[in-house]
């Protein structure tokens, strides 16, 4: 493979990447392979079985025990494949409230952290949510959820962080 920037023959290797593109800040994907431009700074990655990642980050994201942070929400409610406005409808509530959460101008509500995780639970993974959880969500607090995730058998898994 040719770097399309400059040509150059560019360098596969498997490396930890940092899934910023996923929007969520915590998210490393253990020995990715990675294709590296010796000459300039362009990459190439490629994500295998991408969707069944994504289902699993939303799978652990609905099972933490803390409040949702809003580049939590924004991925659950994309991993829903729905529109700021559509998420709006389906939670109830204002668009500008959607982009508070986002934004973590405001806390999601308990009403509302509940629904979200029933809505994706339902939605997109076929695994039934243990409704006894919803008992021990700590809503005064919102952590990050740091991932380190990587694939054995064809199937990603989660590696101890
Ligand atoms: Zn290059």
């Amino acid at each position: 493979m040719k770097c399309t920037e400059c040509g150059t023959p560019m360098r596969v290797r498997k490396e930890n990447y940092r899934y910023d593109e996923s929007g969520l800040t915590h998210v490393t994907l253990v020995g990715l392979e990675i294709a590296r431009c010796p000459r300039c700074d362009n990459y190439e990655i490629s994500i295998p079985h991408i969707e069944e990642l994504h289902r699993l980050i939303a799978k652990i994201l609905i099972d933490k025990s803390t409040r949702f942070t809003g580049e939590e929400v924004r991925f659950l409610r994309k991993s829903l494949g729905w529109s700021g406005s559509d998420f709006a409808k389906h939670m109830g509530v204002a668009e500008e409230t959607v982009s508070r959460w986002e934004n973590d101008a405001a806390p999601i509500g308990p009403q509302a952290d509940r629904l979200l995780r029933f809505l994706v639970a339902q939605g997109k993974l076929t695994t039934s949510y243990p409704t006894e959880r919803l008992k021990e969500i700590n809503l005064s607090k919102a952590t990050a959820t740091r991932l380190k995730l990587a694939t054995k058998n064809e199937h990603w898994t989660v590696q101890a962080a």
